[in-house]
């Protein structure tokens, strides 16, 4: 007999599985991703409370062979504000695509759930400039994946980047104007937008500056890169994110 669960989780995707049933993509606190199957909920009141971004309780039976979990019962929690802001919804639907690539174990999934929950609060709380916010997120990420960035930092000299600044596209690291002279290969580092500079500087704080910074097209394509680079230059795989591609467009 699998076990019965029951846990928090937000609503990542739904898809359609028969007349009456769907799956539900989730990230639930206690199991992580996880994958239930609602039966016959779309004949049901309770179905009409299923929205992505939203926080639910399930009672499901966990996954035994198949991947899928049988759900029994849903409670709304707490309804997200994003679906107004687009902008902001697609920031927070990059992080739901990123948290279906990544592989963690279930002792990791509590704290992976509350990064989740802190950042699509904060999109909810803040106005414009998602891109900013969604980078911050990209920051902790990156530190809890024991891969950390240091945004804003040279390299060679530790100093805090000022324009001038350069970075080497293979391995996403930063040099002030001053050590690329004393760089091994200069033809491996492509020069950064001072808006670029200025962002990776402000990252750790950027809660701050969110009014003060306009990111440009140039900035947001080279910042993005940054950030992939970081990415698969220690996980061998791209940060591929769909919707990546349209908050960028805000930007351009
Ligand atoms: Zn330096």
């Amino acid at each position: 007999m699998k076990k019965r669960l029951k846990d928090d989780a937000i609503l990542f995707r739904i898809i359609q599985y028969s007349d009456s049933s769907l799956i539900l993509k989730a990230f639930a606190r206690q199991q992580g991703l996880v994958s239930l199957l609602a039966k016959g909920i779309r004949k049901k009141a309770e179905g009409s409370l299923l929205s992505p971004l939203n926080s639910y309780e399930f009672s499901f039976y966990g996954p035994g062979e198949s991947e899928l979990c049988l759900l029994t019962e849903l409670s709304l929690l707490k309804e997200n504000k994003l679906s107004h802001k687009i902008e902001a919804w697609s920031a927070a639907q990059c992080a739901t695509e990123l948290y279906s690539q990544l592989f963690l174990t279930m002792e990791e999934s509590p704290a992976w759930f509350v990064l989740l929950v802190e950042y699509l609060d904060y999109l909810e709380k803040t106005e414009g400039r998602a891109i900013l916010i969604w980078w911050r997120f990209l920051l902790r990420v990156f530190k809890m994946l024991g891969t950390p960035l240091e945004p804003g930092i040279c390299r060679l000299c530790g100093k805090a980047l000022t324009s001038p600044a350069f970075w080497e596209r293979a391995g996403a690291s930063s040099l002030c104007g001053e050590c690329l002279g004393s760089a091994y290969d200069t033809s491996r580092y492509a020069r950064l937008s001072p808006m670029a500079v200025r962002i990776l500087t402000l990252l750790p704080r950027i809660g701050l500056y969110l009014n003060e910074l306009n990111p440009d097209g140039e900035s947001v394509a080279q910042l993005n890169e940054l950030f992939s680079q970081h990415y698969q230059a220690h996980f061998h795989k791209a940060l591929n994110l769909k919707s990546l591609g349209v908050l960028e467009q805000f930007y351009s």
